[in-house]
């Protein structure tokens, strides 16, 4: 079929569809790297704005560090730039092979296999290690990318009201008659910072005879006391079948993922996940930085402790001047202003104090959960979050939301 006017008009009245939907998403151009400080085009032409960066995922505040940087070049230098294959066929380097031993020595599991990306991980470990007889039982709230790879595979799917222990009880028992049960959560869910049971989970795991998947994309490298991730916040390393992770966030940033644990789930993986097959991995130049990255972490706990100071330190402060946080433990930090509106205006008054956050609302966050949602790295210093703080207050103040409760915001502004 042609490109016909009435292809072009049906994706034009679409595209207005979305934006009269106010769902229409834009991009900022950062013109520096990606740090505490950036320099931001918003909107496109506009004159380049210093801010504070409180919404990226560079959560150890590795993606510029001096140190990854330098492992980029030596990898460039050592191993060249491009693959040109896929692993099984020549895509694989002694260096992927030390990536994957590091990860699966920090994780705490017995194997790892990288995958492009978490969103490749979770596309493909399902597939490859369940059939038809099989049932996967999902926290409703899941990343976006574990519902697809669960689509893409023929085990049955179920899922359990988000956190419910006393409902998943009650799928665990129900499907008893399968072959194969795996329970799938995130470790830390990414728009409200909270904790998945783990431990409760495990235990409902082990009694009602069923495997475990975690996606720990928004912990690993900085919850649990040595940052391993959340199965080390509930003290259960080693009792996790299968974890999926990200390169792209707290470890450097870049890009690539993996899927780690069981020796025999990741041999699967290996034989039939589909993304590992037929899609190139990570390249030298960030298996070679990553590798740093898991030395940088393995050596010492300065970041992460670092990051959690930071995290009391602004969830304190924030709650002080009296904005609704949800309360948590997590470096992400739920403002909450429900009203949708709300939260745009406040992000945008945000944006011209120089502090770079975006306002979250439905279908992201449930109807009437509209919030702009804060992420704390290591990379800010005392002084950034107090100018952050400070910007809040300033802009919280201007909108008469300070010290308001859930229900008086919403009688302000309305849903
Ligand atoms: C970010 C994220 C992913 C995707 O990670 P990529 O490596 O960028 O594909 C997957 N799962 C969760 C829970 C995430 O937060």
């Amino acid at each position: 079929m042609a490109y016909s006017d009435k292809v072009r008009e049906h994706y034009q009245k679409t595209i207005e569809e979305i934006r009269e939907g106010g769902l229409f998403k834009e991009e900022r151009f950062i013109h520096s790297p990606q740090a505490a400080d950036i320099k931001v085009e918003y909107p496109e032409g506009a004159e380049l704005a210093s801010l504070i960066n409180m919404c990226a995922n560079n959560y150890l505040g590795l993606s510029s560090h001096p140190e990854v940087i330098k492992a980029a070049h030596e990898g460039l230098d050592s191993r060249g730039y491009g693959m040109s294959s896929v692993r099984f066929i020549c895509g694989t380097q002694d260096i992927h092979r030390e990536l994957q031993d590091k990860l699966t020595k920090f994780l705490g599991t017995e194997d790892t296999v990288l995958f492009p990306s978490c969103m490749d991980a979770n596309a493909g470990v399902f597939e490859a290690i369940l059939g038809e007889e099989d049932v996967i039982i999902a926290d409703r709230l899941v990343h976006a990318s574990l519902i697809d790879g669960i689509r893409l595979c023929k085990a049955q799917y179920d899922s359990f009201k988000h956190m419910n222990m006393d409902h998943l009880e009650q799928k665990l028992e129900m499907h008893q008659d399968k072959r194969i049960r795996l329970v799938v959560t995130d470790g830390v869910f990414s728009m409200d910072g909270d904790f998945a049971p783990l431990d409760k989970m495990v235990e409902l795991c082990e009694r009602y005879d069923s495997m475990i998947l975690l996606d720990d994309s928004h912990a690993t490298g900085f919850i649990g006391k040595t940052g391993k991730g959340t199965h080390e916040h509930f003290g259960v390393v080693g009792k996790i079948d299968v974890i999926t992770t990200t390169l792209g966030k707290a470890l450097g940033g870049a890009s690539g993922g993996c899927v780690s644990g069981r020796a025999e789930i990741v041999e699967m993986c290996k034989q039939r996940a589909r993304p590992y097959l037929f899609s190139n991995t990570m390249p030298p130049v960030i298996v070679a930085a990553a590798s740093r990255v898991m030395d940088i972490i393995s050596q010492t706990t300065e970041r992460r402790d670092k990051l959690e100071q930071n995290t009391k330190y602004f969830r304190e402060k924030m709650t002080e001047a009296g904005f609704d946080i949800r309360p948590g433990e997590t470096p992400i930090v739920p403002v909450m202003l429900y009203n949708a509106q709300l939260s745009q205006d406040i992000a945008h008054d945000l944006y011209a104090e120089g502090i770079y956050v975006i306002g979250f609302f439905y279908p992201v966050v449930p109807q009437g959960q509209a919030r702009i949602r804060c992420q704390l790295s290591a990379a800010h210093d005392k002084e950034h979050l107090d100018k952050a703080i400070a910007a809040f207050k300033k802009i919280g103040a201007k909108h008469g939301i300070l010290g308001l409760k859930k229900k008086e915001i919403i009688e302000k502004y309305g849903l």
